[in-house]
């Protein structure tokens, strides 16, 4: 069982680029779940149909979002699997995502310390100077005059969030052992 984490909306929309709606269905079941699944229960629980449901285990744990035990039935010693939440993995994978925000958000800060901006007043097109220059100080939209766009209130925001982030990232770190 996962405990209530914030980032798990964040990661529940991941799941559904890259599994499916139904892969977002499964492994939230797993993950509320108090005990270990096997793919029957999950056939049941969901309403999907088995090969959909084996489909959706195989590219979560793909991700390495979920894990299993293998168990050979007594009866007719075929191999069951019990499915779970792999919460260690899941942890880190959640760590990693955030740093590939927190390193675009450090991008665009730089990209807004390192320029210029101008801005039309009508329809609120923002250039750099360079593109600005390009367009002989025009909006391409409307033709409008573009005017200097101070962009102190971004870049402060930016330094903001970043700031958050980074220490929520050392924190977890901290807390999981690096990656
Ligand atoms: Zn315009």
């Amino acid at each position: 069982m996962v405990r209530k984490n914030s980032n798990l909306k964040d990661l529940y929309s991941f799941i559904e680029d890259f599994v499916g709606p139904s892969g977002k269905e499964v492994f939230k079941l797993l993950a509320h779940s108090p005990k270990e699944l096997l793919d029957d229960d999950i056939v049941k629980k969901t309403g999907l149909d088995e090969q959909e449901v084996r489909r959706i285990l195989y590219e979560l744990h793909n991700i390495g979002l979920v894990t299993y035990k293998k168990l050979r039935n007594p009866e007719d010693s075929r191999y069951i699997y019990y499915w779970r939440v792999d919460a260690s993995r899941l942890n880190h994978v959640l760590l990693q995502r955030k740093k590939a925000v927190l390193n675009k958000l450090k991008e665009r800060l730089k990209f807004e310390e390192e320029n210029t901006f101008f801005k039309c007043p009508i329809d609120g097109v923002r250039l750099t100077y360079d593109e600005a220059l390009e367009n002989d100080f025009k909006c391409p939209r409307c033709g409008g005059e573009l005017e200097m766009d101070d962009n102190t209130e971004i870049k402060e925001k930016l330094r903001k969030i970043i700031k958050e982030l980074e220490e929520e990232v050392e924190r977890e770190e901290k807390l999981i052992g690096g990656s």
